[in-house]
């Protein structure tokens, strides 16, 4: 089958190979991939960033059905549809895993980093942990949930985002546009969002953001204080480290910082502004499988709705060069289905 794999030198782009992969072990299921979206995590994958991984399948945005189960399996029949998200698997015991953080675990298994994911004609995925897409819900858009969604729905719940609330969005990007939903459209909070180009700010406007900010041209720290105060929470999915830093002075007191972003290298935090405002900095990371079910049911009832375009698996290195450009509005998702 083919499959999306980092190259060699991990020089941030990836080859189309032929790739067999090993037999089904117990509680096991194997998920034929209908489609599979990129997300800027997989460039730092193909980069090295997190560690090398030199002939990994890439991918953790996928959706597919599942065509074989092994011996264990429970929780899924051939013919579910499930979704193969960066959360492949925890170790089902520890502090973390017991107590609602199993994004944490420190036996943690991500697709598309140190398991084989999802950019792939088929996976393997422990069935227990392949959350199933709900009916209703598009499969094109459920794969735009499966990471750039439940990361920014479990951001926003990390900030602690209340109705009437401001909450500012750093970055509209794959995740940042769907962040500017779940914030403005289930949480009932209202978003200033904030990018270096126009035509996702402007998608942005039509998705609920009440303020749009070109930080090119403007200080939306300073902006966000004059006019609304601050924001109560800021949710940086640019990745860019210093709109970390920027971001803090937005912030009203005892407003929370939320890092989403990877980038390279430290933000930085004024030490005045964090102590006598009473500043909160959360990283956070995806979601439990708990919160990709929320994610998906608010897709299912269209409160959200991803901007997908489809793509073929040929054109994959075109598009993480359209993506290091921040040239894609919303997501390019690679249909498997042709
Ligand atoms: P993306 O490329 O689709 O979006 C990034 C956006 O940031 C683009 O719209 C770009 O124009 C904008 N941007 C770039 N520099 C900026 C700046 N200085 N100020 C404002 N905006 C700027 O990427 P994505 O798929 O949305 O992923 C974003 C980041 O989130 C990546 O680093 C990714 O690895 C990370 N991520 C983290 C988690 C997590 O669990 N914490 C999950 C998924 C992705
Ligand atoms: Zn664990
Ligand atoms: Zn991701």
């Amino acid at each position: 089958m083919k499959a999306a794999v980092v190259r060699d030198n991990c020089d941030g782009y990836v080859d189309i190979k032929d790739v067999q992969l090993r037999d089904l072990k117990y509680g096991e299921a194997l998920v034929k991939m209908e489609y599979c979206g990129l997300c800027h995590t997989d460039l730092h994958v193909a980069a090295g960033d997190f560690g090398k991984v030199p002939g990994r399948i890439i991918g953790h945005e996928g959706v597919g059905k599942v065509t074989k189960i092994a011996d264990g399996v429970t929780s899924l029949k051939i013919g579910d549809r499930v979704s193969i998200a960066w959360f492949y698997k925890g170790c089902g015991h520890c502090e973390y895993c017991t107590t609602g953080r199993e994004t944490l675990c420190r036996n943690v298994e991500n697709s598309g980093f140190n398991v084989d994911g999802a950019m792939a004609e088929e996976c393997i995925v422990p069935a227990d942990y392949a959350v199933k897409v709900p009916e209703g819900l598009d499969p094109i858009e459920a794969t735009s949930l499966t990471c750039a969604g439940v990361t920014v729905y479990k951001g926003l719940k990390t900030g602690d985002l209340k109705p009437g609330q401001w909450v500012e969005v750093v970055g509209t990007g794959g995740l940042g546009n769907l962040a500017v939903q779940y914030a403005h459209n289930v949480f009932g909070a209202h978003v200033a969002a904030v990018d270096i180009d126009d035509a996702k700010l402007a998608a942005t406007k039509e998705l609920g953001a009440d303020l749009t900010i070109n930080s090119r041209n403007e200080d939306a720290s300073q902006l966000l204080q004059d006019k609304v105060g601050g924001v109560h929470s800021a949710i940086i999915t640019a990745v860019s480290p210093d709109s970390f830093t920027t971001a803090v002075n937005a912030l009203r007191p005892d407003g929370t910082l939320v890092a989403i972003a990877l980038p390279k290298g430290d933000m930085g935090l004024n030490i005045s502004k964090t102590v006598l405002d009473g500043i909160k900095v959360a990283g956070s990371l995806v979601g439990t499988r708990q919160d990709l079910a929320e994610t998906f049911q608010f897709g299912a009832e269209h409160r959200v709705k991803p901007i997908v375009h489809t793509r073929k698996l040929s054109e994959i290195n075109d598009i993480i060069d359209e993506m290091k450009n921040n040239q894609i509005v919303g997501r390019m998702v690679i249909d498997f289905t042709h």
